[in-house]
């Protein structure tokens, strides 16, 4: 699944008109959002609720189906006894879209198991099915509208989505009327491209949505505004102070990497190159692939070489975690950890440990410290990576914030506490302007905070 998406330019319109913001014709991007009025750095520019959107199963239990409200002591469904909810009103709010999944859940036991985006597929179809059954002539299907790129998925993809088509079919086709083969393959390309994770303060993902307004929104590697989430809406806010005309752009991927990196990954999964002004200048390029110092300097071709590698080992490490993913086969935390180590150390013979594919196997290495509880493994792995961070991603980043709020985690539960204070009060600066002053995750940060 992709983080961010975009739209299909010059047709539909928006859900609703949002004060202080209007549709243009971005040149060269098509169609994009611009405000009409000046926003300062921290300010919501508008929130958007989903049009359809999933809790990850990973997630059952820990947050309300229907709300995506976190907290303890959810009530579960009676039936499946699978998915949880606040209340009763949470529950009947939910059954439209829950009884696609509850009888099926309970028929097929350990044998239902359809991909995430499947079962956000599901969701719209019966949501659209809503719809045209309430007001048949009013066209509110902002999906429809968006773009696809169906002709330029590559076939690993196409696999992909007929393995999804076929459990659309086996879990979905009893309570569900299914489109033709050819329509379900554009929705899935159009998920792919338009879909957002929604993912929690430590950038874990929870689930997946549609926001139709937010699709609307450009890519910079340079954005003017960030995305969070509050119970199922979305929330843009400004991370730079904008004046009236400045284009609202978000970033769709990781910017922690190059530019060669970023506009692969754009290219691959949104079909085009990035202009911004980082793609043309390339600024933080060298210091993004720093490399050891030496008293004799290292070959180019030892350096290429060893990019080569690095990006090779990145692509392998997603590939075995899809893999073992697909096959529902728990991570063996061993053998990761010690595919990092062994990468870590082959690298770091060329490169700086600053350099972000370091960086990028130091992270995956203190997720599987984290899940084997070695805080101190993860602390080490952490304190390495937070300030190559803090100088590499943009000012304002939830990447930065969630790794301080990983660290205050784990320094607190060691009983580190003045780390853990000086590491709290670093995420919350950043999340007070991406997530706003008010937002649940910081009076539960606060909270946090005061316990110790
Ligand atoms: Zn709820
Ligand atoms: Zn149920
Ligand atoms: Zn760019």
């Amino acid at each position: 699944m992709i983080q961010r998406q975009f739209y299909d330019p010059g047709r539909g319109a928006m859900t609703c008109s949002i004060e202080g913001l209007e549709k243009f014709d971005s040149p060269g991007k098509g169609r994009g959002l611009r405000v009409t009025r000046a926003f300062q750095t921290g300010e919501l520019l508008f929130s958007c609720p989903a049009y359809s959107y999933v809790l990850s199963l990973k997630e059952r239990g820990c947050y309300c189906e229907f709300c995506f409200t976190r907290k303890e002591g959810l009530a579960r469904c009676g039936k499946c006894k699978k998915a949880f909810y606040c209340n009763a009103n949470c529950q009947r709010g939910d059954w439209p879209m829950h009884k696609l999944e509850c009888s099926a859940m309970t028929a097929f036991q350990e044998n239902w198991c359809p991909s995430e985006m499947a079962r956000l597929v599901a969701r719209i179809i019966a949501k659209k099915k809503m719809q045209t059954e309430r007001c048949a002539s009013e066209k509110i299907l902002p999906i429809g509208d968006m773009q696809s790129h169906v002709d330029d998925v590559d076939n690993e993809r196409k696999d992909m989505y007929e393995g999804d088509i076929a459990g659309l079919h086996r879990f979905y086709s009893k309570h569900l009327e299914l489109p033709d083969h050819k329509d379900l393959l554009t929705l899935f390309s159009q998920i792919a491209c338009n879909g957002f994770t929604i993912e929690d303060d430590e950038l874990s993902h929870t689930g997946t949505a549609i926001y139709p307004d937010v699709a609307l929104i450009n890519h910079s590697c340079l954005p003017s505004v960030i995305v969070t989430y509050n119970g199922t809406s979305a929330e843009v806010r400004a991370v730079q102070n904008m004046k009236p005309g400045d284009e609202v752009l978000i970033s769709y991927i990781d910017l922690l990497y190059p530019t060669d990196d970023r506009n692969n990954r754009l290219r691959e999964s949104y079909y085009f190159t990035c202009d911004c002004q980082e793609c043309k200048s390339k600024s933080k390029d060298e210091a993004k692939l720093k490399v050891r110092k030496r008293i004799d300097p290292i070959e180019p071709e030892v350096i290429s070489n060893m990019t080569r590698y690095a990006r090779k080992t990145i692509r392998e490490l997603r590939a075995f975690k899809n893999i073992k993913n697909i096959l529902l086969i728990s991570l063996n935390n061993t053998e990761l950890l010690e595919m990092c180590e062994q990468s870590l150390e082959e690298m770091g013979a060329v490169f700086d440990d600053s350099n972000v594919y370091m960086l990028h196997m130091m992270y995956q290495a203190m997720g599987v410290c984290i899940h084997m509880q070695d805080a101190n493994g993860a602390i080490r792995y952490g304190e390495k990576i937070l300030k190559p961070y803090s100088q590499l991603y943009p000012p304002y980043s939830l990447n930065v914030s969630s790794m301080y709020l990983k660290l205050a985690r784990l320094y607190m539960g060691i009983d580190r506490h003045s780390m853990g204070i000086r590491a709290f009060k670093k995420a919350l600066a950043i999340m007070e302007v991406a997530h706003g002053k008010d937002h649940y995750y910081l009076t539960e940060l606060r909270k946090e905070m005061a316990e110790k």
